[in-house]
């Protein structure tokens, strides 16, 4: 059997078979991904029809382009609402800031939002698959386990009659907070509950004939009335939350929803309520995106509270990734590369972008101390009033930065950047390392010196902007590039590390000479490991204090080289300690680690076998010069 599909043939001996749980809005962004490239894909929904729950409205300039490239977006549009801006209220709902989108005109080609229910494009989405022969839709069809192969995924539907009844080489976990999937895998979901429920109201009155100039979206910030009011096609609906002590029951008591919607503004008449619901809100993480040949999308991978619309929103990103990963394997890539790039960069953002922006919503939204609202207010009105910080916010506020850096590690992360088979630089020294001790020389010597290791100093960090490659060809040996002394910031230094990327540098030098903050090296550190973790972290401590002050260089390296290996550093750099009792002090309070010694081209050195029982395992002579004579003195 062939499949004509997009120009390319498959045949059934080579075709994949692709599994989505799931028929939500991130299967389903996936599924249509899949298939319009001309992968035949499988879709299992629970349910016996898409949900119609009234959940997410708001769809994100990043989700509109994700969506457009489907040849979705233009439906959603049409259907939906354009909301230009949004914006700030306070106590009674007084305006504190209108945030214009526009300022997004040279980033998207979207600069609004699109108010539409999450149910809408899953119809939309779901016409197109219908129509695509490739693509298989089963309803009533829930997922109760997968289990792992060596490179496949066993998908057992109960009662189903077949024993797995699919065999893929991919699933996608989209099937929700409660994923089925997520939970036979053993891959925990933490994080924690909100004490308040959210009641969410939706009423056919108009708020627009209430007040004036009011945005289809607004985040209502007061610690007694907090909430959103928001409009979808059909309705305004507003998002409260539920105290404690108030039952489900109390709260959707049709006398005290009507309560609810008059403290929003009065009327003579009661509203018309269309509907009601209550939600339990998480922020959850689950602890890893990738297991096998399973990768977990959307609210399956990670669920956060709606205050920003950020939920549907990140787990479409996180479909577009999933995709791009799982095509990069099924072109012959690297499947575990595959997993762990997509695993690593979706939680990331899900980590450090939607949790950490939507727990400040919600912190700022209720917020009590008097003081720090009017500092807020002040700010709101600042940023929406100066066109270069409005920019900034509402790039992180759209999540179009955050797509962003993600679209770019994702990319990085699946060009392979070395030979097939050639370990990365930072195993290669490990292993170097694990044999024995090893010296090392400066770059432009570790040739002829016979060095194991080169090193580049600091002040020739510059070299950065030269393909790194070329600065390792001119030696065999694995590279330590030394980040400099004024880039102990931990962005700097996290940039900087990232643009090794492609280079073959085994390790970056990061330097504490005494003058810096430990816990701003500790963080530059943990940057710098975050941003490539192939790469080996060397913290390198000292001189302390350059004056020969009152300090001991041993106490010193310990109190801070403990700082710095909890904060994720690989080796630890001594630099003008290099008496065997002092270092055997400092290997034994810091035995995690490789010591390295940054020697000056003078110092007596005891042989590589004793420094190598003091814990010592690289031994770069005559680097960081002036730093270890400034000791000497
Ligand atoms: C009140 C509220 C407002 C929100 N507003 C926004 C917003 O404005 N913007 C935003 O971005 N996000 C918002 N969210 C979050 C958003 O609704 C979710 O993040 C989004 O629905 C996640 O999509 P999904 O496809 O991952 O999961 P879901 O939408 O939950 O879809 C999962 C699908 O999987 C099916 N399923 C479940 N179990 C199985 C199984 N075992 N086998 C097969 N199928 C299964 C389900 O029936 C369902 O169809 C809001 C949420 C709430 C509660």
């Amino acid at each position: 059997m062939n499949h004509k599909l997009e120009g390319a043939i498959v045949t059934s001996e080579t075709q994949p078979t692709i599994v989505i749980a799931g028929m939500g809005p991130v299967g389903m962004t996936a599924a249509l991904s899949l298939a319009l490239a001309g992968i035949p894909v499988t879709l299992l929904e629970a349910g016996a029809d898409l949900s119609s729950e009234s959940r997410a409205s708001t769809f994100h300039p990043p989700s509109l382009e994700i969506l457009d490239e489907l040849g979705v977006a233009d439906e959603l549009i049409e259907t939906g609402l354009k909301a230009p801006g949004f914006q700030y209220r306070g106590h009674n709902r007084e305006l504190l800031a209108h945030l214009d989108m526009e300022a997004l005109e040279g980033d998207t080609r979207f600069p609004f939002r699109i108010q539409n229910e999450q149910g809408n494009v899953t119809r939309i989405i779901r016409r197109h698959l219908e129509a695509m022969p490739h693509v298989t839709l089963r309803y009533n069809a829930p997922v109760e386990r997968v289990e792992m192969g060596t490179d496949k995924a066993y998908v057992f539907l109960p009662g189903d009659g077949r024993e797995p009844s699919y065999t893929a080489d991919w699933v996608l976990a989209a099937d929700g907070a409660g994923s089925k999937v997520r939970n036979s895998l053993g891959i925990a979901f933490e994080g924690v509950t909100y004490p308040e429920r959210f009641l969410v109201a939706s009423t056919t009155h108009d708020f627009l004939d209430d007040f004036d100039d009011l945005a289809y979206v607004s985040y209502i910030y007061d610690p007694d009335d907090w909430g959103v009011l928001l409009r979808t096609p059909k309705h305004w609906r507003v998002l409260f939350p539920i105290e404690e002590d108030e039952t489900d029951a109390q709260a959707l008591d049709p006398a005290r929803v009507q309560q609810r919607l008059q403290g929003v503004i009065a009327l003579d008449k009661p509203y018309d309520i269309a509907h009601s619901t209550i939600y339990k809100v998480h922020q959850r993480l689950a602890a890893t995106f990738g297991q096998g040949r399973v990768l977990l999308a959307g609210d399956a991978a990670h669920i956060n509270n709606p205050l920003g619309g950020m939920g549907m929103n990140s787990g479409i990103h996180d479909a577009h990734a999933a995709v791009q990963a799982i095509r990069y394997a099924l072109d012959g890539g690297d499947p575990v590369r595959a997993v762990a790039t997509y695993a690593t960069v979706r939680r990331d953002a899900a980590a450090g972008d939607v949790q950490a922006n939507t727990q400040k919503n919600y912190e700022e939204m209720r917020e009590r101390d008097a003081a720090q609202r009017a500092g807020r207010k002040t700010e709101m009105a600042d940023i929406a009033a100066d066109p270069v910080r409005l920019r900034a916010y509402l790039r992180g506020s759209s999540m179009i930065a955050s797509f962003e850096v993600s679209k770019r590690r994702m990319l990085r992360g699946l060009t392979p950047v070395r030979p097939a088979g050639q370990l990365p630089a930072g195993r290669r020294l490990s292993d170097l390392v694990r044999e024995g001790a090893i010296t090392g020389a400066a770059l432009d010597s570790a040739a002829s010196a016979d060095a194991s290791v080169a090193y580049l100093e600091p002040h020739h960090s510059q070299l950065l902007a030269d393909p790194l490659h070329t600065v390792t060809a001119a030696s065999a040996a694995p590279v330590i590039l030394g980040l400099g002394i004024d880039l102990v910031d931990a962005a700097a230094v996290a940039s900087e590390t990232a643009a090794l990327e492609r280079s073959d540098v085994a390790a970056v030098e990061i330097a504490d000479h005494g003058d810096a903050d430990a816990s701003v090296v500790a963080a530059a550190v943990s940057a710098a490991h975050t941003a490539r973790r192939d790469i080996l972290v060397l913290a390198t401590v000292g001189p302390v204090d350059a004056s020969g002050a009152d300090t001991d260089p041993v106490a010193v390296a310990i109190e801070r080289g403990t700082q710095y290996v909890a904060a994720g550093a690989d080796l630890l750099g001594l630099v003008g300690i290099v008496d065997l009792d002092e270092l055997q002090a400092i290997h034994q309070a810091v035995p995690q680690v490789p010591l390295v010694l940054l020697t000056p081209p003078d110092a007596e050195l005891a042989s590589l076998q004793e420094l190598m029982l003091a814990g010592v395992r690289i031994v770069i002579e005559g680097a960081r010069v002036p730093a270890a004579a400034a000791l000497a003195h």
